[in-house]
């Protein structure tokens, strides 16, 4: 027996566990001191009502033999997938088909399996700073080839995103089989606009990429930057999307997203979408009947509105933290549209050095930027997914601290 020797290349050290052990450790040793989390990418505020209702009424279902389901069948119900492509593509003028759409338990997971149905030759693209998924998926694949004594992996092509480039990453020199985007970041939070997203898709097309698209924060966006890649023409050929309830409806806890496969995605005269089709049927089983009518009911009348408030509610974290640290002399990114802000550390300090600085001396916990990737260093993370009250309360602390 071999085991897959790729998963000891993994970074083993993961990031937000040590962000968690520091916070216990100071809390440990300072019981009195109440410390905030601005660290979490999770949600916190309760589902919309509209969703309790619909899960309430599929449990009913479920509890009687007339209507009681089975297995689900494996790309999702029709009544969700319908609901998914007028809402999310037809309004906004994409036609996308049925079949292209697949119900998944979340992103996170599609972001990683869509791995099995490339070769393992492929050399992959990645931000950097990036949502540590993509990379890690791509070492346990065995896509990465070994890490190099500046501890990156030599087969991965890494695309800084910096300051000096509006933290847009630069078309790659050496060109890459399968690119990872995704817009409105994590880490950073910031989108991209139409002109950038088309600079990517037709570097595809022209160089016979395909682009693994994770839209998971379009419902964050305010201005007029693309929600989903096939805003842009020709993308239907050379791109996946990958989409969450997670971040939109406060479905972390629930699992639930979906994975877009266009039929004209066809490389050598194979469509992905049948390849994909084979690989969820044979590893996957579906996403509970009752989590199908949860996400159904986002997208009614009510469940729209709703969740729309909470997104707002987030927001409003979002841009009293810019605004508030802004004020106090930070300098911050992101926030406009994602419920990130990318603020930059003092000079002379790491990001894991003003992590520990803005724990000790405020009590409030961030997440450092070069956990993210190399080009993250400088840069520590904070969240708008926390309560309104608290988000303002640890605002206040840092401006007492560091307040210019
Ligand atoms: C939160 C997040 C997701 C959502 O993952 P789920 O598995 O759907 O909860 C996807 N991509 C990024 C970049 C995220 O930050």
């Amino acid at each position: 027996m071999k085991i897959n020797e790729n998963f000891l290349k993994v970074e083993s050290s993961y990031l937000f566990s040590t962000v968690a052990k520091k916070q216990r450790e100071y809390q440990q040793a300072h019981p009195d001191k109440e410390v905030i989390r601005l660290s979490i990418g999770d949600v916190t505020q309760p589902l919309a009502g509209a969703v309790i209702e619909a899960m309430h009424k599929a449990v009913d279902e479920m509890g009687s033999a007339e209507t009681f389901r089975g297995y689900p069948p494996e790309y999702g119900y029709d009544f969700i997938i319908e609901a998914v492509r007028k809402n999310d593509y037809e309004a906004r003028g994409i036609d996308i088909k049925a079949d292209e759409i697949f119900l998944s338990d979340g992103a996170k997971s599609d972001c990683g399996n869509i791995g099995d149905i490339f070769s393992t030759d492929n050399k992959v693209a990645i931000c950097d700073p990036v949502y540590p998924v993509y990379l890690d998926t791509t070492v346990m694949a065995g896509r990465s080839g070994d890490k190099g004594e500046d501890g990156l992996y030599k087969n991965v092509i890494y695309m800084p995103c910096l300051r000096e480039n509006n933290f847009m990453p630069q078309l790659p020199e050496e060109t890459p089989d399968i690119i990872y985007l995704c817009f409105p970041n994590n880490p950073i939070g910031v989108a991209a606009s139409k002109d950038e997203l088309t600079k990517w898709v037709n570097y595809a097309l022209k160089n016979n990429c395909v682009i693994l698209y994770d839209s998971a924060y379009e419902a964050f966006i305010t201005d007029y930057s693309p929600k989903s890649i096939y805003e842009i023409d020709g993308a239907k050929k050379c791109a996946i999307e990958f989409r969450s309830f997670s971040k939109t409806a406060g479905f972390t806890g629930m699992r639930c997203g979906y994975t877009v496969v266009p039929h004209e995605l066809c490389f050598y005269g194979t469509e992905l979408n049948a390849l994909w089709a084979r690989r969820q049927a044979t590893k996957f089983n579906g996403v509970s009947y009752i989590t199908q009518r949860a996400a159904e009911a986002v997208y009614s009348e009510e469940g729209k509105k709703q969740t729309g408030e909470i997104i707002a509610y987030y927001q409003r974290n979002a841009r009293a933290i810019y605004d508030g640290l802004t004020a106090a002399g930070f300098t911050c990114f992101g926030a406009v549209n994602s419920p990130y802000v990318w603020l930059e550390v003092p000079a002379g300090m790491t990001s894991w050095e003003f992590f520990d600085d803005l724990l000790s001396k405020c009590q409030v916990v961030g997440t450092p930027g070069s956990g993210f990737g190399k080009s993250g260093e400088g840069y520590l993370r904070l969240t708008a997914f926390g309560n309104y009250e608290k988000t303002l309360e640890a605002i206040d602390r840092i401006k007492r601290v560091y307040g210019k």
